[in-house]
């Protein structure tokens, strides 16, 4: 499971179905630090990329699967560190461009050419996932946590 994924992949030259496994760490992705989420562990990546003989938006390539991360988060009520693991299902439709409707369950993701860039909807999908105001269930803030009043 430690081997790393591609960050981008040639549909043109991509065979029919593969199974993409692999984890990815996160200072691959600059983009979550910035947005202030810190993977404890490479996030696990296991999805599969189907794409059809004459690939058009009509006949998308998809990308089904799930992401699994763990991720460290500012608490915005304490500003404490917090645990938070992101589990997510993604059913991806390649499309050429973002005005094309995809199914109903799908997320479009519009392609430069026939380049599928997997590292950065990697990083989109973790960073959709995270909660955009992240709390602890109960803040422990220094010098009020009692150790037994829990409720
Ligand atoms: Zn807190």
């Amino acid at each position: 499971m430690q081997r790393p994924l591609p960050v981008w992949i040639d549909l043109a030259r991509a065979r029919a179905k593969q199974q993409l496994d692999g984890s990815v760490a996160g200072e691959r992705m600059p983009r979550l630090s910035e947005a202030g989420v810190e993977l404890l562990r490479p996030a696990e990546v296991s999805v599969c990329l189907t794409v059809p003989e004459f690939r058009s938006d009509a006949r998308p390539a998809e990308v089904s699967g799930r992401i699994v991360a763990l991720a460290s988060l500012q608490c915005q009520r304490c500003m404490g560190s917090m645990e938070h693991r992101i589990e997510s299902q993604v059913f991806w439709q390649l499309v050429a461009s973002d005005s094309t409707e995809v199914d109903e369950d799908a997320e479009p993701i519009v392609l430069e050419g026939d380049r599928f860039e997997l590292l950065e909807a990697v990083t989109d999908e973790l960073l959709l996932a995270v909660p955009s105001y992240p709390r602890h269930a109960e803040c422990a803030l220094p010098g009020t946590h009692s150790g037994s009043d829990d409720n």
